[in-house]
């Protein structure tokens, strides 16, 4: 779990990162279908379920932004802080 935790996390900071800054409705919609997928098929369960729960009541979070390559790469850190906190690791500044 933390080898593909780890692994995935490089994976996701690295699709904000390299974003478009003027996305288009392709690359919006396919953002969130990432987002989307990690939730049904990411391979650990209870990783999932938590991450379904976050995604969908989560109100500080909301949902993935896709306008811009800072909102995502902001809200990629936010997500990933959340999963810090509940594994009792140090949050980062986003
Ligand atoms: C979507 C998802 C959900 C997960 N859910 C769970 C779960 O419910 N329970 C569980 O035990 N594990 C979960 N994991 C795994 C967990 O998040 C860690 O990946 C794993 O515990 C290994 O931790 P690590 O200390 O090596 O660093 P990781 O958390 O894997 O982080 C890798 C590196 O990213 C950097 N980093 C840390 N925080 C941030 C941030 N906010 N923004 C940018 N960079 C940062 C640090 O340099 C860190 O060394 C999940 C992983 C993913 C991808």
């Amino acid at each position: 779990r933390d080898q593909l935790g780890r692994h995935t996390w490089y994976f996701l900071h690295s699709v904000g990162v390299t974003y478009p800054e003027y996305p288009t409705p392709a690359d919006e919609q396919a953002v969130r279908f990432l987002v989307a997928a990690l939730g049904q098929l990411f391979p650990c369960k209870s990783c999932r379920r938590h991450l379904q729960r976050t995604l969908s009541t989560n109100v500080t979070l909301g949902p993935v932004p896709t306008a811009s390559r800072e909102e995502l790469s902001r809200w990629l850190c936010q997500l990933h802080n959340i999963v810090n906190i509940k594994t009792g690791k140090a949050e980062f500044l986003c």
